[in-house]
């Protein structure tokens, strides 16, 4: 293969990644938000993390947790498990009504997803299961799902692909409402308060949870009844922040700059925040050594 063709493929590459919309959270908001979480870690949950990941991400789960985006083409049935999508205009979500595929499937949606990755690394410390999950696989999926779900329009309307078919502009550059959410909010808050340095937005956040929102902390990482995971209160809180805030003044053909930026970002910081939170949560629940003494 010549010099001339990588260069081209390398090109292909790189044009698909930037294809707008058909990712979640973009790469900056899932490390975030898993950098977030292993500082939340219980010393149990930690090692069977560290013993999941595969060996490339050299002990670092946020360097894996886009790995579930990087995929979604190779693996094709994965795609639908990003996101859940409700009905136009209600503003409310429901598991039994919402989570299916477009084929009406069942559970084949983004909070379907996160029950079965948290039930297959359920499986992690008994050694009697007969099913045999990839577990490295479902640790990577959870962790990138529960991220997602946080983001408030893959929670969003059917009829505009959680807001993938709103086209708009930020600022000065064209793109649609589902990228701005993922992606353009975090890119440039990027710019504008953290020197383009991810780690000290990472820290500006993480001092936020010990300090602004500390008396909010305890119910973020609880679930009701004692589940082990409890995605749908994080989905029906998305899609009422996406009829609060993302489709609010953002209709087709808009352009959104400074007013829309300035009192979106802390709504985009603190679902970082709690999807951070919420993700150690899930895994200390998971992988806490009583539950599974509790279940013998
Ligand atoms: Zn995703």
């Amino acid at each position: 293969m010549g010099g001339f063709e990588v260069l081209w493929i390398g090109r292909v590459i790189l044009l698909l990644q930037l294809v707008p919309g058909i990712l979640g959270w973009g790469k900056e908001g899932h490390y975030t938000i898993c950098k977030i979480a292993e500082g939340y870690l219980s010393e149990d949950a930690s090692a069977a993390v560290k013993e999941l990941l595969p060996d490339h991400a050299e002990g670092d789960l946020a360097s894996v947790c886009s790995w579930a985006d990087e995929i979604r083409f190779h693996f094709h049935w994965s795609g639908p498990l990003h996101y859940v999508d409700t009905p136009d205009f209600r503003c409310n979500y429901s598991y039994c009504r919402d989570c299916h595929d477009t084929a009406g499937h069942k559970n084949r949606c983004v909070t379907g997803a996160i029950y079965n990755y948290t039930m297959q690394l359920m499986s992690y410390s008994d050694s009697n299961s007969e099913m045999k999950y990839n577990l490295t696989e479902a640790l990577m999926f959870l962790s990138h799902f529960i991220g997602d779900v946080h983001q408030p329009l893959h929670v969003g309307f059917l009829g505009d692909e959680g807001g993938n078919t709103i086209t708009i502009r930020w600022y000065k550059r064209k793109t649609n409402l589902h990228h701005v959410w993922d992606t353009m909010i975090i890119e440039s808050a990027l710019k504008t308060f953290y020197s383009k340095d991810l780690s000290i937005m990472i820290q500006a956040i993480q001092k936020n949870i010990t300090d602004g929102w500390s008396d909010e902390f305890l119910l973020w990482e609880g679930c009701a009844l004692d589940q082990t995971v409890c995605p749908d209160p994080y989905a029906s809180e998305s899609i009422n922040l996406a009829c609060k805030f993302a489709y609010r003044n953002a209709t087709p053909g808009s352009t959104l700059g400074d007013d829309y930026f300035l009192s979106r970002l802390p709504v985009v910081e603190k679902r970082l925040a709690q999807s951070g939170v919420r993700l150690a949560a899930t895994l200390n629940r998971i992988f806490s050594s009583r539950q599974s003494i509790s279940q013998e």
